[in-house]
């Protein structure tokens, strides 16, 4: 019996998490957590008997613990509840569904008490990556990928196999609006924003897909795993998202991961690496797929790639702004306080403004983070 424990139970990546482990039915779950939604939470707290519960908001963990006073699940709360689900004795691996830089601390918690990773919370790495990938080293933990394009690359890649890569093609939809341009996204709504062609994602990585920031920053999230520097690593538009991500090695040899969209494929292979199993769904049928087209990304209008590019370049803590001023961005943007396009205008104006540390701490991390919003909310 595998033992895991789920950072972000009720979202889109928890959920389907939840999926994988009801289909093969060998893995135990040792605790869930969420934000706040307390009513899916208590339904996975009867159906898979976790230890421990934790939820972020402490009037709904105080709510919780009185409706499943009935079980035998300790309900906690807050940043401390986060933490001590990240420790939690017998778990193996933490998968990290939680959206957002809130994942930071328990993510490291994890490490340090020697568990694998199961990663989707990419915003993790994209802040944190040079500390990360150095204490999962130091402790000996695997970091596994779960969003998809970093686990076709993972599956295309052997570790010893790594020295031989030329560079990375990270696959991209596109998204909602692509072959719009400026004058077009002018006018977009909430509502536009959140219809993804192929994928159903949580409402935050859905505008993240739109705007291309969720390419950028899957960009500094392969810096981080594979040890690549950002000018080996390239985006490539294929809109039906068949093929996942490829990998280019010295001699010229491509190698490419292909499927039908669906995140439990790369959930389970991170579950089980570096055992395959069955998983049931559509497979791609090569007598009717007669088209895989490629473009380029269109980086004039949907400045959250090349602004992440600029970002991923010049390191240290310029990555934590973009991200920072990224997610409360999109914030406002989901209530509907900001246009479509000022999601950028509120990157670039925090990017400018910020004096870069090299190699920050875990604290001028948050801080770094703790002053971006506190400029955007001056000025928004
Ligand atoms: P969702 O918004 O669907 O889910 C987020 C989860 O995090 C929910 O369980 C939510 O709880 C929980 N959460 C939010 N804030 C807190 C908090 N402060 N404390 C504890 N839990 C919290 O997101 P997704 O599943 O779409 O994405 C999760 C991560 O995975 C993101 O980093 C995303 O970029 C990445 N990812 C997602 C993919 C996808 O297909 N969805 C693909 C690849 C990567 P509650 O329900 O209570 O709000």
């Amino acid at each position: 019996m595998k033992k895991i424990a789920i950072l972000g139970s009720t979202g889109s990546i928890g959920t389907q998490t939840l999926e994988v482990v009801r289909a093969n039915g060998d893995i135990q779950v040792l605790a869930l957590s969420a934000g706040r939604n307390i009513r899916v939470l208590e339904e996975q707290i009867r159906e898979f008997s976790p230890r421990l519960a934790a939820v972020w908001d402490k009037d709904a963990a105080m709510e919780l613990a009185v409706k499943v006073a009935d079980t035998d699940t300790k309900v906690i709360s807050g940043m401390e509840g986060l933490m001590e689900l990240a420790r939690m004795e017998e778990v193996e691996i933490l998968v990290t569904a939680i959206v957002g830089m809130i994942g930071i601390r328990p993510t490291m918690e994890a490490i340090k008490a020697g568990k694998d990773i199961a990663l989707a919370n990419k915003e993790t790495l994209v802040t944190a990556g040079h500390l990360i990938m150095k204490m999962a080293k130091e402790y000996g933990v695997k970091i596994l990928p779960v969003d998809s394009e970093h686990s076709a690359i993972f599956q295309c890649v052997h570790q010893e196999e790594r020295k031989g890569i030329e560079k990375l093609l990270i696959t991209a939809s596109g998204g909602p609006f692509r072959g719009m341009k400026t004058k077009d996204l002018e006018k977009v709504t909430v509502e536009d924003a959140l219809k993804h062609p192929n994928w159903a994602m949580g409402q935050k990585i859905t505008i993240d897909s739109a705007t291309l920031v969720n390419k950028g920053l899957e960009v500094m999230e392969a810096k981080w795993l594979f040890g690549m520097d950002i000018d080996h690593i390239q985006v490539v538009v294929q809109p039906k998202s068949i093929i996942h991500s490829m990998v280019e090695f010295k001699d010229g040899a491509v190698m490419a991961q292909l499927g039908t969209p669906d995140m439990k494929l790369p959930i389970q292979y991170a579950l089980y690496y570096p055992q395959r199993r069955y998983l049931k769904g559509d497979r791609l049928d090569f007598t009717t797929l007669t088209q895989i087209t490629f473009e380029t990304p269109d980086m004039e209008t949907f400045l959250g790639l090349p602004m992440a590019l600029e970002a991923g370049r010049i390191g240290g803590s310029m990555p934590t702004v973009y991200n920072a001023a990224n997610e409360l961005a999109v914030a406002l943007f989901l209530r509907k306080k900001i246009g479509f396009l000022d999601i950028y205008r509120i990157i670039r104006d925090a990017m400018d403004a910020h004096a870069v540390i090299c190699e920050p701490l875990l604290e001028e991390i948050l801080e770094t983070e703790q002053k971006t919003y506190e400029r955007i909310n001056a000025r928004w």
